[in-house]
């Protein structure tokens, strides 16, 4: 007899989790890992932030918060919202969470009953659809390419919409791509799912300040579907924060009081401390943090000449995030080394263990022909990461 809920049972563990067990397992025997599998910047939270945090401790701000957050937090996420995306938000439409991955939770769990479908756009951020799972929701992944630069088209989201539709879920700029979609593209987007009053938009911003090229766009700008729009956001990328773990919605009054009556059973609110912080951070002009846009834009642009210029890479060159999604279907059904390539899997495992490079098969995300890897590393170990990934497929 199991001690576990049937729950759990549903329950995947994500790929990236078990590339990080075998890499510290590699390094303990002493092995020089390069890990290109992780999701966060590697700068520093900046001192300003820093700061604020250490004034909230000295000066006591250390008691139980308000469930959905401060008010000056509040007010500041509100001005940060119509400052860069043109959107008003009432306090009474803004929770605070413990990250923005419990603000995505909330929302499932708010929305979504047993059976109920939630629409995910492809390559997706893996704990969508564990997450979705776990709020008895059926995942609904739609599919795209290295050839359409990863993105779903407004003509693949009609015909996915059903009866049963609850939600449609996506990131832009896009973990694991990096795709960005345009303000075209998500008025395309607009247009269809207003016509379904009952489907949700969480739209995924987190990455909103990694962006190159392209403005950032916020669905809820479209009039449309601003009253059916979750606006997802935090400062976990923007800012280097991601142990802080704040993350924030604006959203439709009733479903922000939604996501406030779970929390208010399950964490009674985020840290008093990183709220402070989060405020300071909030509040800054956003110039401040565009060194680290700048910086992740050197890499990119060098990553992308030296995985193109890899064998049996297919590489697109991706307009936001720190992602890179080479297909590498090219070595599907080859044996390299002894190693026996059947699927992206296979192939990160032997790169782990051949070239010492951690990264993660994509699997997970939607886009089984390919690999993620993240740049938010040096430019010297992707160099060298490049270098023996190279010789180890030689
Ligand atoms: N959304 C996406 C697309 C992410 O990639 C991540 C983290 O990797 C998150 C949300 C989680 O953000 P947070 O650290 O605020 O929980």
């Amino acid at each position: 007899m199991s001690l576990l809920a049937e729950r759990m049972q549903r329950l995947s563990v994500a790929q990236t989790l078990v590339m990080s067990k075998k890499s510290r397992e590699l390094r303990e025997q002493g092995k020089d890992i390069i890990s290109l599998s992780i999701g966060e910047p590697d700068f520093n939270t900046p001192d300003f932030v820093k700061k604020a945090a250490i004034s909230a401790i000295e000066n006591n701000i250390t008691k139980y918060p308000p469930i959905s957050g401060f008010k000056e937090l509040k007010e500041a996420i509100s001005n940060k919202f119509s400052r860069d995306n043109n959107l008003n938000y009432n306090l009474n439409q803004i929770v605070v969470s413990t990250g923005a991955k419990q603000s995505i939770i909330n929302i499932l769990l708010s929305i979504l009953s047993k059976g109920d479908e939630v629409i995910i756009l492809g390559p997706f951020w893996v704990s969508y659809f564990e997450m979705v799972k776990l709020a008895d929701g059926t995942p609904i992944p739609i599919n795209s390419s290295i050839d359409d630069d990863f993105k779903v088209n407004a003509k693949q989201l009609k015909e996915a919409i059903t009866d049963k539709t609850k939600a449609v879920l996506f990131s832009s700029p896009s973990n694991p791509s990096g795709a960005v979609f345009s303000g075209e593209e998500l008025g395309d987007f607009a247009k269809i799912i207003a016509r379904h009053p009952q489907i949700t938009i969480i739209s995924d911003e987190i990455y909103e300040h990694i962006n190159y090229n392209k403005e950032h766009v916020s669905i809820a700008s479209f009039d449309e579907v601003y009253n059916q729009t979750v606006t997802i956001n935090g400062v976990s990328k923007a800012f280097a924060m991601t142990g802080w773990r704040i993350g924030y919605i604006g959203a439709p009054q009733c479903l922000a009081s939604a996501c406030e009556k779970i929390q208010g059973q399950v964490t009674s609110g985020a840290s008093t401390i990183s709220q402070m912080a989060a405020i300071a951070a909030l509040k800054a002009d956003p110039k401040e943090t565009h060194y680290m846009r700048q910086e992740f834009l050197n890499r990119r642009d060098i990553m992308f000449d030296l995985l193109s210029d890899i064998k049996g890479f297919k590489v697109n060159k991706p307009d936001g995030a720190f992602y890179f999604l080479p297909n590498i279907s090219y070595f599907f059904g080859k044996t390299i080394k002894g190693h026996k390539i059947n699927d992206a899997q296979d192939f990160s495992m032997f790169l782990l263990v051949e070239a010492n490079v951690a990264l993660v098969s994509a699997q997970g995300f939607g886009a089984p022909n390919c690999i993620r890897l993240s740049y938010a590393a040096s430019e010297n170990e992707l160099r060298e990461a490049v270098r023996r990934i190279k010789s180890a497929i030689q």
